[in-house]
């Protein structure tokens, strides 16, 4: 998601710097890729996110179902329409370089060079700092645009958050913050939105068969674990499928398998190029999804419970974001799944009744047991062990949750800050092996070519 945005932001960059000519004026692109992002890039399928984003897709709105004829067509062309309006000589192969070594700013890191018909050159340098979030060489990490936003209630760690609270509760303080952008009906219908397409990648995912792409030859299981548990009925539509799964989850070990199901789908739909919700990273994105459709499916919810889940959840997200890292370049897979487990932790916690104190608490024990854990994909495809491990980050979640709702958290020893803390300790002692660079762990163990979508 990095690249693709970034790629994005320096289109925009060539059409204001070209002049009146627009990207008309450019002849030609280069894309250089450092560190983790070229080492695991294959794999993650950056090439393929740089060569949608230079032919003026967008990930929300691309026809996913497209991917991989569009790319494959571009690669045989050596073609592609930039910005979606100027057909420009692109080989992919010769023109997205990944190097072996690491630029020193971050190891996440890209460059892009345009030549311009007037012989000018456009080159910036952006770094993937992880959820698609993405700075710009010389600015500091700080934003671009030079906004400042100030909000009523900053949160800037979980003592603050919880000295806002006063008798409201974590998601009023999100919500309070997030009216400086938009009406309560924005975010209302913003997260609305997000659940739907999450609900769709699941349904999705539980209704595709077949081989995931890249080569490693891993059948996608989700589909055949839920025609198991639905005993092999089918459903017109999604609201019919989906209550079906209410229905079906009458013991405590099919609510279990539902779970791992739901983060399957929505992981194996990523391995295969779908629309994912990137939360807080695209590999970690079953994480939270799985977690809402429990609390959905399995508990006694509303459509607020589910909104105030992940207004909960995303300021969880921001907390280890501003503290420590979402980047499994910077903190290994701590910083995917442990974060992404931990803010379904404190999501779900929320929405069955966790007290703040107990909600930050759920958080805490979800990071804590995902503290030092490595990122160390096979092939650098984000397959083994990263499908799995969504399941096992929903299911430490739902446990998490459980345990604080029942805990004292005035007597806990470690708070969500100290254990942001922590986290942050650990990925810095971290070998770097270990951090998304498919240099150590199960991708040495287990070495495999990666094939080209
Ligand atoms: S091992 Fe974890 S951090 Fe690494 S790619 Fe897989 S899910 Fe992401």
């Amino acid at each position: 998601m990095g690249p693709w945005r970034a790629t994005q932001r320096f289109i925009e960059l060539c059409r204001r710097e070209a002049g009146p000519g627009g990207l008309d004026a450019v002849q030609s692109v280069r894309v250089d890729l450092f560190g983790s992002l070229s080492k695991t890039g294959r794999g993650h399928g950056t090439d393929i996110a740089v060569i949608l984003a230079l032919r003026g897709e967008d990930p929300v709105t691309c026809d996913t179902t497209l991917i991989e004829h569009t790319v494959r067509s571009i690669r045989e062309r050596r073609m592609l329409m930039l910005g979606g309006c100027r057909l420009l000589a692109f080989d992919p192969a010769r023109q997205i370089v990944f190097h072996d070594r690491s630029l020193p700013e971050h190891p996440n890191a890209m460059t892009l060079t345009a030549g311009l018909s007037d012989g000018r050159e456009v080159q910036r340098t952006y770094y993937s700092i992880g959820g698609g979030f993405v700075t710009e060489e010389g600015t500091g990490g700080g934003s671009s645009s030079g906004l400042v936003v100030v909000h009523p209630y900053p949160v800037g760690s979980g003592e603050q958050w919880l000295g806002h609270c006063g008798g409201r509760d974590l998601a009023m303080i999100v919500r309070e913050n997030e009216r400086v952008w938009r009406s309560d009906d924005e975010i209302d219908q913003g997260l609305l939105q997000i659940w739907s397409v999450m609900r769709e990648c699941m349904h999705r995912g539980c209704h595709s068969a077949g081989v995931l792409p890249g080569g490693l030859n891993v059948s996608r299981r989700a589909a055949a674990m839920a025609d198991r548990l639905l005993s092999g009925a089918t459903y017109e539509g999604i609201d019919a499928w989906f209550n079906a799964v209410r229905d079906s989850g009458a013991s405590f070990r099919q609510v279990l398998k539902w779970v791992s199901c739901f983060a399957l789908a929505v992981n194996e739909e990523n391995a295969s190029f779908g629309r994912v919700v990137t939360a807080p990273t695209n590999g970690a994105a079953g994480v939270i999804p799985a977690v809402m459709m429990y609390y959905d499916r399995f508990c006694q919810s509303t459509q607020r419970g589910l909104i105030d889940f992940m207004l909960v959840a995303g300021q969880v997200g921001s907390l280890f974001k501003q503290g420590a890292t979402i980047s499994a370049a910077m903190g290994g897979c701590q910083a995917e799944i442990g974060v992404s487990s931990a803010m379904a932790a404190a999501g779900l916690a929320h929405v069955l009744g966790a007290s703040p104190e107990q909600s930050l608490m759920a958080a805490e024990i979800a990071m804590e047991h995902h503290l030092g854990m490595t990122c160390d994909p096979i092939g650098g495809l984000v397959q083994v062990p990263c499908i799995e491990r969504n399941s096992m980050g929903a299911v430490k979640a739902i446990t998490a949750a459980n345990i604080a709702v029942d805990g004292d958290a005035k007597a806990a020893r470690v708070s969500l800050d100290d254990v942001i803390r922590t986290m942050w300790a650990t990925a810095l002692d971290m070998n770097s092996k270990y951090k998304e660079t498919a240099e150590g762990g199960l991708a040495v163990a287990i070495p495999v070519g990666v094939s080209e979508c």
